[in-house]
C-alpha cells in the first residue's frame, strides 16, 4: 500500500501512508490457539501474535517504556532532554544505542546518521508541515550535522553536543532496539514463540507451531508481494522512499535524510529489506542501505555475518 495523497495550500501534494503494514503474516493468524493484539506506540502499529496469552501486555509495556526514553515528541525522553539542554545524563540503554549509532555511522561512511534532526525539522517531517527549503538554509543547517560532534563520555554516560542547535532524531533505529527490548522480556517470561510487527519492524521469535514464522513482503509500488521471508530468532526490516513521503513539482521527497547533501535520498533503491539476528541491526542497515545505494550498501551488508538483504530498485 503506497499511500495517500492529500492537497495542500500551494498545490503540492503530501502524503502519508494509508497503511503502515507493508509485511503481512501469510498464515496461521486465523488459528485460535493464537493471540492476536496491537497497539498503536512508537508512532505505528504494534501487533503480536503468540499462543501465550501473557505476550502482547509484556510487550506493549516494554515498547512504551522505550518510546518514552527515546522518542523526540516526548518532552521528557532522555532523548529530548539532549535535543533541548546540549547534553544529558543518559541511561545505560540511551547510551547503548547512541554507541550503536555511532558505529553505523563509521561503517557506513556517514550515510547513517542520527544527528539529521535539523534536517527533519528543516523539510517539515518533524510537524508534519513539508516544505522545499532553499540551497542556504539546507547548507546552513548542514553545519549542525555529523555524528562525530557528539562527545560519549563513558565514565559517567555524559552526552553532549558540540554545537547547539544540533539535535538527534533515532527514527531508523529505535523501534529496531524496542522490539529487541521486548523479545528479551518474553523470553525473561519464559514465553518462546511470539511474533511482533512494530510497522513492519517485525521479529519472530522461536517457531510458530513447529515451522518458522512467514511473513510476505508487499510491494512497494502498486498490489501484490515482492517476496516472502520465514523467521526463526530472527528480525526484519524495511526502509524506503515510499513509507513517508511528500511530492512537490512531480518530484518525491521521501524522510530518509543524506547527511552528505542535506536533501532527501534520492538513490536507485526504492526499498531495501534487511534479515538480520536482531532488531537494531536490521533497522539501522536498511536505513543505511538506502542512503548507501547498491554496491556499498551490499558490501556493507557483507560485513554482518548472516544478515540476508533484499533491494527493490527503480
Ligand atoms: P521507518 O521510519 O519507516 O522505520 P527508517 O527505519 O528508514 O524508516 O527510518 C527513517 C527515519 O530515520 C526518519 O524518519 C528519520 O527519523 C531518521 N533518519 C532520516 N535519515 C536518516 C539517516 N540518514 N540516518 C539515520 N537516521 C535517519
Ligand atoms: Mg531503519
Amino acid at each position: 500500500m503506497p499511500a495517500q495523497s492529500k492537497k495542500i495550500g500551494d498545490g503540492s501534494y503530501f502524503s502519508v501512508p494509508l497503511f503502515f503494514f507493508f509485511i503481512f503474516l501469510l498464515c496461521g493468524c486465523q488459528q485460535p490457539q493464537l493471540h492476536r493484539q496491537t497497539q498503536v506506540l512508537m508512532g505505528t502499529f504494534v501487533e503480536v501474535i503468540s499462543p501465550d496469552q501473557r505476550a502482547a501486555d509484556i510487550v506493549f509495556s516494554e515498547i512504551r517504556r522505550i518510546e518514552g526514553m527515546l522518542s523526540k515528541y516526548r518532552p521528557e525522553s532522555e532523548v529530548s532532554r539532549l535535543n533541548k539542554n546540549g547534553w544529558v545524563k543518559a541511561s545505560p540503554e540511551m547510551f547503548f544505542i547512541l554507541e550503536k549509532s555511532r558505529g553505523f555511522w563509521e561503517l557506513s561512511g556517514g550515510a547513517f546518521d542520527i544527528t539529521v534532526g535539523p534536517l527533519m525539522d528543516l523539510w517539515g517531517f518533524t510537524d508534519k508541515k513539508f516544505r522545499q527549503p532553499s540551497d542556504a538554509e539546507i547548507q546552513k543547517t548542514l553545519e549542525l550535522i555529523g555524528t562525530n560532534k557528539i562527545i560519549l563520555n563513558k565514565t559517567d554516560y555524559v552526552v553532549k553536543f558540540m554545537l547547539s542547535g544540533m539535535k538527534i532524531d533515532l527514527g531508523a533505529i529505535a523501534k529496531g532496539f524496542a522490539v529487541d527490548c521486548a523479545i528479551k522480556k518474553l523470553k525473561d517470561a519464559g514465553i518462546a514463540s511470539c511474533l511482533i510487527n512494530a510497522g513492519g519492524q517485525i521479529y519472530g521469535l522461536g517457531e510458530k507451531s513447529g515451522k518458522p514464522w512467514k511473513v510476505a513482503i508487499k510491494s512497494p509500488r502498486g498490489k501484490g508481494f515482492a517476496g516472502s521471508l520465514e523467521l526463526k530468532d530472527q528480525a526484519v526490516s524495511t526502509s524506503g522512499d515510499y513509507e513517508q513521503y511528500f511530492e512537490k513539482d512531480k518530484r518525491r521527497f521521501s524522510h530518509i535524510m543524506n547527511p552528505a547533501t542535506g536533501y532527501p535520498e534520492d538513490s536507485r533503491i526504492i526499498s531495501a529489506t534487511v534479515v538480520a539476528g536482531d532488531g537494531l541491526t536490521a533497522d539501522a542497515l536498511a536505513t543505511s542501505i538506502v542512503v548507501m545505494g547498491k554496491d556499498k550498501g551490499l558490501a556493507l551488508g557483507k560485513k554482518f555475518p548472516g544478515a540476508e538483504i533484499k533491494l527493490i530498485e527503480k
